[in-house]
């Protein structure tokens, strides 16, 4: 067993979080790289907040967009998490915008998702008779309400409500299917919070994702009617690249205020989703002998 400090919260932060200074969300006291039975965990920074303590880490890297979305080893992480503690698992993720309405540097609480991912990992329960998870609702309520205070303070463009399509990725979306996600009620698109969501939910922790718009969605009117438009942000409009730019900055500040908020007891029916499966007898109390551990 590693020696660390037991958090409450964990952040996994999406694109653009390596190069944000962590000290700004509380003071970094320990630094730590938990060995699982899934592999090496990407690194947590312990930060003191409040007298309390809560975890950082970055989800693509350290220095860099270095591990795109389907070769995030999620399961690693969201094990590390779970070992350090942490009752509750808040994340950002950079979406396209699919809905009209939406547009770069909003921000969306995202209330639902479409799983179009292909070939990842997707349990802790693997060969065993348990995993059948409710995903109604998708999103911790508890979870969701502080991002949604926190991030509407800083920006008055902050959305309660949104459905996220996640797709595999590394490529992006074609026209068609973008077309096709749309028509399916998908606001936003992007890579990252599947399989997050559901192994931090076999594992009884809260999860909710901040989701910052950071793109037009290909095929989107508004981005054909720039000249050679690309989708990334090099590529905006002046101001709206500036805009994206200021979005991606507050994050800290609105993922501490979120977290401040959050540092009571849970009151949320995530910490029972296992509970039939404890009922049954099936599994005890400790959740490391719930999980299956890979073959080697
Ligand atoms: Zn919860």
């Amino acid at each position: 067993m590693q020696n660390h400090k037991e958090i409450e919260i964990m952040v996994m932060g999406g694109t653009e979080a390596y190069f944000l200074n962590r000290g700004d969300i509380g003071q970094i006291v320990e630094e730590v790289r938990l060995e699982t039975p899934y592999g090496l965990a990407n690194k947590i920074s312990v930060l003191d907040l409040g007298g309390k303590y809560v975890g950082f880490m970055s989800r693509h890297g350290e220095h860099g967009y270095s591990v795109s979305a389907p070769f995030v080893n999620s399961r690693a992480n969201i094990y590390a998490a779970k070992e350090m503690g942490a009752k509750r698992v808040l994340s950002w993720n950079g979406a396209g915008a699919i809905s009209p309405h939406i547009t770069p540097g909003d921000y969306v609480i995202i209330d639902d998702y479409i799983d179009m991912t292909k070939r990842r990992d997707y349990t802790y329960y693997v060969g065993k008779g348990m995993g059948f998870i409710r995903q109604n609702p998708a999103f911790c309520p508890e979870c969701r309400k502080a991002l949604f205070d926190a991030a509407k303070a800083v920006e008055p463009r902050t959305f309660d409500g949104g459905v996220y399509v996640c797709t595999e990725g590394p490529r992006l979306e074609s026209k068609a299917e973008i077309r096709m996600y749309g028509m399916w009620g998908a606001d936003v698109v992007g890579m990252t919070i599947i399989p997050e969501l559901y192994l931090a939910r076999e594992l009884e922790m809260c999860y909710a994702s901040l989701t910052y718009i950071s793109n037009f969605a290909e095929g989107s009117a508004r981005l054909s009617q720039q000249q050679n438009a690309s989708i990334f942000s090099s590529m905006l409009p002046e101001e709206v690249a500036k805009r994206m730019k200021d979005s991606t900055k507050a994050l800290p500040l609105i993922f501490k205020n979120a977290m401040l908020s959050l540092l009571e007891d849970r009151k949320c029916n995530c910490s029972h989703s296992m509970d039939v499966y404890k009922k049954r007898g099936d599994i005890t109390e400790d959740w490391h002998t719930w999980v299956t551990p890979p073959e080697k």
